[in-house]
């Protein structure tokens, strides 16, 4: 066996990130291993995904569907279901490296257990460190556990750190394209569609980032995710607009000195990254041409226009459990407004108000986490 080969497992493999990184896998041919998948349903595709990439362990949310599952397979392949067969899956599978690609609060467990596990995580859902992000870096420090950003944000800033003590970091810079309406007026957010806050202008990704760019709270989660990742106190981090999307982040050091990543706009880039860390290889990928591009342009974010970058802030200064708050109470309010039972603007206005409802808990457990996910969302529901 080529030593160099890592085996990995992909928690989410039928999503936008997960389906990049099989991808990425293919490119990479013989270096790398798929040993396992998980997804919340899509199981025909999860299906065709492993029978590709002859992947023997896999694990659907959806109990149902992994009924109909173990019939087709029949023995060919080990199914396990529900939530805690996800969990199961990345704790257990032969993997070195688990992809979290699983949106949202559903994440916090599985990172949990892969990292609890001594398995490095590629952590793309970011929600796990906002919620969690005391609990994960912590164990996954004392297990020998590595957390690898998959980020573009923090994959860039993860390479201009590199080698460098954290005593020489003045300051993280983690840029914004801005989402879809950086330049519509404030007055017009109100009469936004969920089609037109899908339309992110440089990404292509999941439903709940899209919304999550549109409103910027997506870049106030990756403040409070950097400042998990880096050790980094959130006023340290400084969030700035760069609507090309070249600069993916960068490093101020003490001495004055900028350090910046730049790229093409491809999520393959970073997934590749944090799968084959620390090494380097080909990527099939066009790359990058900045006499074509002629210009990168930057601004400060128009706070006011968009509070819950504000508001996410205040939840990396109050820490604790604030981030698990914040984070459940906007993904509660994003399924809402995908589902035509709020409009835009609400989004903002009721993580405020639950926000403002929430009392921290300084040190919260695993079980705690949950309880206050469940209970953000039941406050959501009151709002509206
Ligand atoms: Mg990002």
């Amino acid at each position: 066996m080529n030593a160099m080969k890592k085996r990995i497992c992909i928690l989410g493999s039928t999503g936008s990130v997960g389906k990049n990184a099989l991808k990425v896998a293919k490119s990479l041919g013989s270096r790398l291993e798929v040993c396992a998948l998980a997804a919340k349903s899509s199981g025909t595709l999860l299906l065709r995904q492993a029978k590709e990439f002859g992947v023997k362990e896999i694990a659907i949310a959806d109990k149902e569907e992994a009924r109909v599952l173990s019939k087709r397979v029949a023995g060919k392949m080990r199914i396990f279901a529900g939530k805690e067969g996800i969990v199961h899956l990345a704790a257990c599978s032969k993997a070195d490296i688990v992809l979290m690609a699983i949106s949202g609060a559903g994440s916090v467990r599985s990172t949990y257990a892969a990292v609890s596990a001594g398995k490095d995580i590629a952590l793309a859902s970011k929600e796990a460190l906002v919620a969690a992000g005391r609990i994960i870096t912590e164990t996954a420090k004392r297990k020998g556990a590595r957390v690898l950003p998959v980020d573009s944000e923090h994959c860039a800033i993860h390479q201009c750190i590199e080698g460098r003590g954290r005593s020489d970091v003045k300051k993280l810079i983690i840029t914004a394209t801005g989402g879809p309406f950086l330049d519509l007026p404030r007055a017009q957010l109100k009469y936004i569609k969920p089609e037109d806050a899908l339309k992110h202008p440089k990404w292509r990704m999941g439903k709940k980032i899209s919304i999550d760019s549109a409103t910027m709270i997506n870049k106030g989660l990756e403040v409070i995710e950097a400042s998990w990742l880096f050790g980094v106190d959130v006023k340290d981090i400084e969030v700035l607009i760069h609507p090309e999307a070249i600069v993916h982040s960068m490093v101020e050091f003490i001495d004055g000195s900028v350090i910046a990543q730049l790229g093409i706009t491809d999520m393959r880039l970073p997934i590749q990254y944090a799968l084959t860390y620390p090494r380097r290889y080909d990527s099939i990928l066009k790359k990058l041409d900045l006499a074509d591009i002629k210009q990168l342009t930057f601004r400060k974010p128009d706070r006011k226009k968009f509070p819950l970058l504000g508001l996410s802030y205040e939840a990396g200064v109050k820490g604790g459990s604030s981030g698990c708050a914040l984070s459940a109470a906007n993904e509660a309010c994003v399924n809402a407004f995908l589902a035509g039972e709020i409009n835009f603007g609400d989004i903002s206005r009721i993580v405020e108000k639950v926000m403002s409802r929430h009392r921290v808990i300084k040190r919260p457990d695993l079980r705690q986490i949950e309880e206050i996910s469940r209970w953000a969302v039941d406050e959501v529901k009151k709002c509206y």
